[in-house]
C-alpha cells in the first residue's frame, strides 16, 4: 500500500514537472513574439518608409544629391539592423523547439516505462495494468 502511493506522489511529481515548462513557455513565447513583432516590424516599416520617402525627394528636387546619399545609406544601415534583430528573434525560437523536443523525448522515455511487455501497447504514465489487455506493468517500471 504505501509503494502505491510513493508512486502516486512520484507520478504526480512528474507531471507537474512536465506541465511546468509547457505552460511557462508558452506564456514566455506569447510575450516575447508580441514584443519582438511589434518591435522589428515598427523598425522596419519606419526604415523602409523612410527610404521611400527619400527617393521620392531626391525624385521631386526636394533633396540635393548629397543629402540624399548621405540619408540613404543611413536609412539602409536601420533597416539592415533591423532585419538582424528581426534574425536574432527567430533565433530564440529555436531554442523552444530544442525544449519542445526535450520535453518529448522525456515524455517518450516516460512512456516506453509503461510499455506493455505482452501487446506493446503506450499506457499512461503511472498505469499499473495496460489498457490494452490487462497484463500487469510494474515489472516494466522496474526494470
Ligand atoms: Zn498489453
Amino acid at each position: 500500500m504505501a509503494l502505491y502511493v510513493g508512486v502516486a506522489l512520484v507520478t504526480a511529481a512528474v507531471v507537474i514537472f512536465l506541465i511546468q515548462p509547457v505552460v511557462k513557455g508558452i506564456h514566455a513565447s506569447l510575450e516575447r513574439d508580441e514584443d519582438e513583432l511589434t518591435d522589428t516590424e515598427a523598425r522596419k516599416r519606419v526604415a523602409l518608409l523612410a527610404l521611400r520617402d527619400v527617393e521620392y525627394d531626391f525624385l521631386a528636387g526636394k533633396l540635393d544629391e548629397e543629402d540624399y546619399r548621405s540619408l540613404k545609406s543611413e536609412l539602409t544601415a536601420e533597416a539592415l539592423a533591423a532585419l538582424e534583430a528581426d534574425e536574432a528573434g527567430r533565433g530564440d525560437s529555436g531554442d523552444d523547439d530544442d525544449l519542445e523536443t526535450e520535453i518529448a523525448r522525456i515524455r517518450e522515455e516516460l512512456r516506453s516505462g509503461t510499455r506493455c511487455g505482452a501487446c506493446d501497447f503506450a499506457n499512461e504514465q503511472g498505469s499499473r495494468f495496460c489498457s490494452a489487455c490487462g497484463q500487469p506493468l510494474g515489472d516494466r517500471i522496474a526494470s
